[in-house]
């Protein structure tokens, strides 16, 4: 007995009954169902063209974003949230998940895909970057967030950068010193905090990155996170995100 997940459904192609009877007297190999989906709702008739036995391979989601398009205004305004969140984030999200059922990649979690992105196609590399680093990034901002962090994150960074003043100003350096599109990047590299950028979608988990460790905080500077607002002002864009960080998040992802 086979079981079909919900995914796997979704995957399917419903077809006409005639067909499916049709079918299943031609194909030796497909493995078919009938699956009622509701209560009131008519029966689909489906054909898992490409079964293979306990095969659920991962699949990458969108969060919900953690809170209203205007949240975090006036920092970053409600059509630049909602633009960025359902169309780009949106089609990074549906273009990686594509890409692992067209290429039938099976890595079983985001840590095996990074740690492999040298080994991924242009469309799962990219895709898989962008789904991630929005992730990340809308969770670490926050409506009245910012100021210097306190605590043990406090006390990394004083200890890293010898001073929280010191910290923004490298960190801003990255961020402006990132030529085209990519990120800046607050990492834990074994215990040490490091800053840098990445360009495009890559990030600090990828092996083919240069810039190594665990991230603890990231900034988008692609255009599309702030020209609506600040058109050709990435500096003024930085210089307000500041206002933005949830040091919280961050402190989380230390450990
Ligand atoms: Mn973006």
């Amino acid at each position: 007995m086979t079981i079909f997940t919900q995914q796997k459904i979704k995957n399917m192609k419903p077809i006409s009954r005639r067909k499916f009877v049709k079918d299943s007297i031609k194909a030796t190999t497909a493995a078919a169902m009938v699956m009622p989906l509701g209560l009131n709702a008519e029966p689909v008739v489906c054909v898992d063209t490409d079964h293979k036995e306990n095969s659920s391979p991962f699949q990458f989601a969108q969060i919900p974003l953690p809170y209203a398009y205007t949240a975090l205004e006036p920092h970053i305004d409600a059509m630049t949230m909602e633009i960025h969140y359902t169309k780009h984030h949106a089609a990074y999200v549906k273009n990686v998940n594509d890409a692992i059922a067209a290429e039938k990649i099976s890595y079983e979690n985001e840590k095996d895909f990074f740690a492999n992105a040298s080994k991924l196609s242009a469309k799962a590399k990219n895709n898989s970057g962008g789904t991630w680093n929005h992730n990340f990034f809308w969770q670490v901002m926050k409506a009245n967030g910012g100021g210097a962090p306190t605590g043990k994150i406090g006390d990394a960074i004083n200890g890293s950068f010898s001073s929280f003043d010191k910290f923004k100003e490298e960190f801003t350096k990255a961020a402006m010193g990132r030529f085209g599109s990519g990120w800046a990047w607050l990492i834990n590299d074994g215990g040490k905090l490091k800053i840098g950028s990445t360009a495009n979608q890559d990030n600090p988990m990828m092996d083919t990155s240069e810039l190594k460790g665990t991230p603890l905080l990231a900034l988008d500077v692609w255009e599309h996170a702030y020209y609506l607002k600040y058109q050709n002002k990435r500096n003024e864009y930085v210089a307000s995100w500041w206002n933005l960080v949830n040091w919280d998040e961050v402190a989380k992802r230390l450990g």
